[in-house]
């Protein structure tokens, strides 16, 4: 566990406009800095950057954050990963909270380990007219080999003596390269296989995947789970894919290495592949964050099949509003390799373009094999639905898969929600952008919009405060945040703190607003003002339902104090 505090402490050594120049030139835009915002297409430019406030914000797509977010959003990276990434840039460690997970500690040696297996195998690679014939027959160029840095690892019990500096250091075990027998012996763990370097999004070897030549079991062998690599995250790929998947907003998830290679022969750049696991969760959030499409390509037969719906299961929780996921079948007796060898790109990209989306898919096999005119069938599929639509957070997906469902088994949505027990989604509401802007913004707007700009004023807020809404939840939860810690706090500390929270979405329409109010905006004063504002229309609106109702004895009591209150917040100030 990284600490917060170091968290906080990264935040305000960083400057966003350095971290974010690093990838998108920025240009100064009166008190802020403006690109064309790099997570979608646009011309004119609408990501805007506060360095005084230290966060972003696109007034075309909503993508926000801070440092930290950026270069995750950005770089595709995990929240560790891109602290440590933002810390060794300006040489910082990132130190290590004790928790009961066990800590990962990664010497660099072992990255050079890998690095020197690597060299060392490409240039058996070099050496090995059958390696290469092989790769040439499966239509790979040597410009491909070298992107992708596949080597050969020759058909010796311990070829790797030569090239590292000590065959009995423990890293070599560590690392997966080398396998300790009975009795001590060493051999490496890979022999006369074609060698795919595993590399994570820094581009730093942290596995490899063997196939093996010709005949020969296992077909593939990949590096066991590691310090360095951890198969649930990493995707094969995603290093060398990166650019491309952000340029065509699309990635495509296969299920072996040479599919990947095949498919960047042929310019389909956009293709990952996930290491002999199933597609996890984390996999579908990482691919998410990087673009708007993720097509899921599987082999025909059945094996695919139920790797197929495995992603689909991990995939739910993921759904975002707005973003594509896909399902492609190829035919039974081809996978991307071979087909996109046999009919070509076209064919293969047009294949893409009519995937199956994620809800026919899920709909398709929800009534395969029910009888949907009998009462059992429509049973059987409110069950069978049940866990897949409770899974779904996006609330238009959900709306959608939810009515589509209920039609199906001939009950309205209402029921379908109170027999699952779930809350109801409604219809998202359109905001209307233009009209939105132009009505004045409620008590509680402004009140987030001072406590975007110093996140420290809600410590002056009453100990008792509450308010209605996704706002007043949203003030709540970030005047609790602060009374539990004792450090000043800055606004991109905050924003870093709420990421991922219920509370995210209000407060990111509140930095959006920041960003655009002009210098006049008199954050103290208008904080003061605007808590008493509140305060006057409560007891206003507590008093007409007092007077409304039957004053009691009870209720005289406190009609009288709030009368008494009414009258010292309106008297004008001494
Ligand atoms: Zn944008």
């Amino acid at each position: 566990m990284i600490p917060k505090s170091f968290v906080q402490d990264l935040l305000n050594r960083l400057d966003i406009v350095d971290v974010i120049e690093r990838y998108v030139p920025l240009k100064k835009a009166g008190a802020n800095y403006v690109a064309c915002c790099p997570f979608h297409n646009e011309k004119s430019p609408s990501f805007t950057v506060s360095q005084s406030k230290q966060f972003y914000h696109c007034f075309g797509c909503g993508a926000h954050g801070t440092a930290i977010g950026f270069v995750m959003e950005h770089a595709g990276m995990g929240f560790v990963e891109a602290v440590e990434d933002l810390a060794k840039g300006i040489g910082v460690s990132v130190p290590q909270e004790a928790s009961n997970t066990p800590q990962h500690k990664v010497a660099p040696d072992l990255y050079e380990l890998m690095q020197t297996a690597t060299r060392y195998y490409r240039e058996q690679l070099k050496k090995t007219p059958r390696a290469i014939d092989y790769l040439k027959g499966r239509g790979l160029s040597g410009e491909v080999a070298a992107r992708f840095g596949i080597g050969y690892a020759p058909d010796d019990w311990q070829n790797l003596k030569p090239a590292v500096p000590n065959y009995l250091d423990a890293s070599l075990v560590e690392t997966g390269l080398v396998v300790e027998g009975e009795g001590g012996k060493r051999y490496d763990r890979f022999r006369d296989r074609i060698m795919f370097p595993i590399v994570n999004v820094r581009g730093q070897v942290i596995g490899f995947g063997g196939r093996v030549l010709d005949k020969g079991e296992p077909k593939y062998l990949n590096s066991p789970e590691t310090t360095l690599f951890e198969k649930g995250h990493e995707l094969y790929g995603l290093f060398q894919a990166q650019k491309a998947i952000r340029a065509q907003q699309r990635v495509i998830v296969v299920e072996g290495y040479m599919d990947v290679v095949a498919l960047a022969q042929h310019g389909v750049e956009y293709a990952v592949a996930t290491l002999g696991t199933a597609t996890t969760p984390y996999h579908v959030q990482k691919l998410l964050r990087l673009c708007e499409q993720v097509v899921f390509c599987f082999d025909g037969d059945r094996a695919g099949q139920k790797a197929a719906w495995r992603a689909l299961e991990n995939a739910l929780p993921q759904l975002q509003d707005g973003k594509r996921i896909g399902f492609l079948f190829l035919p039974e007796e081809h996978d991307p390799d071979t087909y996109i060898r046999e009919f070509g790109t076209e064919a293969f990209e047009a294949q893409l373009d009519d995937s199956l989306p994620l809800s026919g898919y899920l709909l398709r096999e929800l009534t395969a094999q029910l009888d949907l005119h009998t009462p059992e069938g429509r049973n059987t599929l409110l069950q069978k639905a049940q866990p897949l639509l409770t899974a779904i957070t996006a609330p238009t997906t959900a709306l959608l898969l939810r009515k589509e469902v209920a039609a199906l088994a001939g009950v309205t949505q209402a029921e379908l929600e109170a027999l699952y027990a779930i809350k109801p989604v409604a219809a998202p509401q359109r905001a209307a952008p233009a009209k939105a802007k132009r009505a004045a913004p409620s008590g509680l707007r402004i009140l987030l919009r001072c406590l975007v700009m110093h996140p420290e004023l809600a410590r002056e807020l009453p100990a008792e405060w509450q308010a209605e809404g996704q706002e007043g939840a949203a003030i709540a939860a970030l005047a609790d945040w602060l009374r539990e810690s004792a450090d000043e706090t800055s606004t991109a500390a905050m924003i870093q703190h709420f990421q991922g929270t219920v509370h995210e979405a209000v407060l990111a329409t509140a930095q959006g607003e920041v960003m655009q109010l002009s210098g006049e905006f008199d954050v103290a004063a208008e904080f003061s003002g605007v808590l008493r504002k509140i305060r006057i229309d409560a007891i206003e609106a507590e008093i007409a339902a007092l007077l409304a109702g039957n004053l009691g004895g009870m209720n005289k009591e406190r009609y009288s104090r709030l009368s008494d209150e009414l009258k010292q917040l309106k008297a004008p100030a001494a």
